[in-house]
C-alpha cells in the first residue's frame, strides 16, 4: 500500500460519521415489560431521527439523553397507538426546552379509518390539547410542527442537514403505513414499519443497508389476519437476503414471538446468512 493511498484512507476514516441506532421501545401494544416501538437514529452522538414514538417511549428519550432540541424531524410510520401515543408528549416537553426549529413530522396518508398526518396533527393539537394549538402555527410561543404526508407507491426521497430519508408506503391490513430508509454518508438503515410485506415494498429500500430493523410480531406459522398485518421469519430473511443487508435486528416483539425466538431464528437462518439480533430495550447498536 502506498504512502498517497494510506492517507487517503485516513482522512475519510476521520471524516466518517458516526452511526448508532437506539432502540426505545421493542414491544407491541402489549403490557409486557416493553416500551413500545420508538427508535433513534444518532449522528455523531446527536439525536436526528425519531421513529415512532410509542408508549413509553419518552421516558427511555430521556434515558438515553437524547435532546429534543437536536431532532430535524420525527416518522411516524402510522397512526396504531403503539407507534404514535407518545407524540403529544414530545411537544408539549418540546415547550419547556430551548428548541425553536421549525419540526417536520413525517407520517402517512389517510382513509376511511385513519387520519392522515394532516389531520391526525390538527385532531391533536386544535382537539383533545387544542390549549397548545399554537405549536400549529408560525408564531408558535415555542416551535412549530409542520405535518409531512408520504403516499406513494414509488420511493420519495428527502434531504435534511444530517442525513437523507427514502420513505414508502407498505402493507398493513386498512392502515396505512410507510417504511423509512435513513441514509447517512455512506452508512444506511431500514425501518420496516408495521407490514406483511405484500407489495413487495421494503425490497425497494433494502438493497445493501447496514441494519435492516424488522418487526417480528408474528411466528413462522401464524394463521389468519396477524399474517395481513406482519412478516413471519421467512418473508423478513428474504427482504433482508435479497437487499443484502449486513445485519437484521429483530424488533416489535409480541408474547405470539416471545420464546419462540430459537425457531424464528432457525427460520431466519435457512435463509439468511448475515447476523440477526434481537432488539431490547435502549440497545444500541453502531453502523
Ligand atoms: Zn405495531
Amino acid at each position: 500500500m502506498n504512502i498517497f493511498y494510506m492517507l487517503m484512507l485516513m482522512v475519510v476514516s476521520a471524516m466518517a460519521q458516526k452511526v448508532e441506532f437506539q432502540v426505545l421501545g421493542s414491544g407491541g401494544p402489549e403490557i409486557d415489560g416493553r416500551a413500545s416501538t420508538s427508535y433513534i437514529v444518532w449522528i455523531d452522538d446527536k439525536a436526528r431521527v425519531l421513529i415512532d414514538a410509542g408508549s413509553g417511549s419518552m421516558l427511555n428519550f430521556e434515558k438515553s439523553k437524547a435532546r429534543l432540541e437536536d431532532l430535524e424531524v420525527i416518522v411516524l410510520t402510522h397512526l396504531h397507538i403503539d407507534h404514535s401515543v407518545d407524540l403529544p408528549s414530545y411537544i408539549k416537553a418540546g415547550y419547556f426546552s430551548n428548541r425553536r426549529d421549525v419540526l417536520p413530522i413525517v407520517g402517512p396518508s389517510g382513509n376511511r379509518y385513519f387520519p392522515d398526518i394532516e389531520d391526525f396533527l390538527d385532531s391533536l393539537f386544535n382537539g383533545t390539547y387544542k390549549y397548545m394549538s399554537d405549536v400549529l402555527d408560525e408564531d408558535s410561543d415555542s416551535f412549530q410542527i409542520v405535518p409531512v404526508e408520504v403516499d406513494s407507491k414509488n420511493v420519495i426521497h428527502k434531504k435534511f442537514k444530517h442525513f437523507s430519508l427514502d420513505l414508502t408506503n407498505v402493507y398493513h391490513g386498512n392502515v396505512p403505513a410507510i417504511a423509512v430508509r435513513v441514509n447517512v454518508g455512506s452508512k444506511s438503515l431500514l425501518v420496516s414499519g408495521d407490514t406483511n410485506n405484500k407489495n413487495l415494498s421494503l425490497e425497494k429500500l433494502a438493497k445493501n443497508v447496514d441494519l435492516f430493523v424488522a418487526h417480528h410480531a408474528i411466528p413462522q406459522y401464524a394463521k389468519g389476519y396477524a399474517t395481513q398485518l406482519h412478516m413471519t421469519p421467512s418473508i423478513i430473511a428474504k427482504v433482508a437476503k435479497d437487499g443484502n443487508a449486513k445485519k437484521v435486528l429483530l424488533t416489535h416483539r409480541m408474547k405470539r414471538t416471545i420464546g419462540k425466538e430459537e425457531e424464528s431464528l432457525k427460520v431466519i437462518k435457512k435463509i439468511y446468512n448475515g447476523e440477526v439480533l434481537l432488539a431490547e430495550d435502549m440497545m444500541k447498536l453502531k453502523l
